[in-house]
């Protein structure tokens, strides 16, 4: 089944016209040329939708540069909006373990990173998460080593990823979990959700979130940015 598409592209905002006010006054001015070009490019794609907003994906960078991220992991490269913007805003001996089960999508977005020169900062591994998951965390070295984890793959495994992300963050590091307001759908009862796809996994994204709350081990902040993204910092 495949995400919905969205007819008003105005994320979880009131309106299209504050959202536009958003990206035209803060967020189009300040979005890198290629980030640019790899946005144009995915719009093609029938599953676009999935891509990560620029809005968005300014506050990923911000995040990044707060917390001085060298070594990064991502679980859902898609086209690789957020990868790159990633890749560009880590220096240059910096490294992101990119992971997805796919890597059709990744390869129209390529040819952008490599003329961005920032390819060799990129551990791309075409692999089911979990499966990548444990392979790294094989090695003791990558416990405790990434200052930073995007996670933006299937909604079903995001509380497995939550387990195994909190053995690989260094402490005060940050893990952001994207589409955790999944569509608004968090907090409309179930026979309101229409679309087939959202209500699949509506309340699953509920758990999720419950659990996240609960977590002793983080501080959160969910952010309405997009599909809903939570931000979250391991204490110890
Ligand atoms: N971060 C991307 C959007 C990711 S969309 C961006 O900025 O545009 C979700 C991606 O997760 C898809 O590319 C899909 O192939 C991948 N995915 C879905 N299930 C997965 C799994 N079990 N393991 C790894 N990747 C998965
Ligand atoms: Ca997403």
């Amino acid at each position: 089944m495949e995400p919905p598409k969205q007819t008003e592209p105005k994320g979880l905002l009131q309106t299209h016209e504050l959202y536009k006010y958003i990206l035209e006054t803060n967020v189009y001015p300040r979005e890198p040329e290629l980030l640019k070009q790899l946005r144009a490019l995915t719009a093609a794609h029938p599953l676009a939708v999935m891509g990560t907003t620029p809005d968005s994906g300014q506050l990923i960078s911000l995040l990044l540069k707060l917390v001085g991220a060298k070594r990064t992991i991502e679980l859902g490269v898609f086209t690789g909006y957020s990868l790159l913007m990633t890749a560009l805003t880590i220096p240059d001996d910096g490294q992101i373990v990119a992971i997805d089960l796919d890597r059709k999508a990744y390869e129209i977005g390529r040819p952008v990173i490599e003329k961005a020169g920032v390819e060799h900062k990129i551990d791309f591994i075409e692999s089911d998460a979990l499966t990548a998951l444990d392979k790294l965390l094989e090695n003791r070295d990558n416990e405790g080593s990434f200052d930073y984890a995007f996670v933006d793959a299937d909604k079903a495994n995001y509380i497995n990823y939550h387990e195994k992300i909190m053995k690989l963050l260094k402490v005060n590091g940050i893990v952001v979990y994207d589409n955790t307001l999944w569509f608004g759908s968090v907090a409309q009862p179930e026979d309101k959700v229409v679309d087939d796809y959202v209500r699949e996994w509506r309340g699953t994204v509920i758990q999720f979130n419950k659990t996240l709350a609960a977590d002793p081990r983080i501080e959160t902040s969910v952010v309405p940015l997009g599909d809903g993204m939570t931000i979250c910092r391991r204490l110890y």
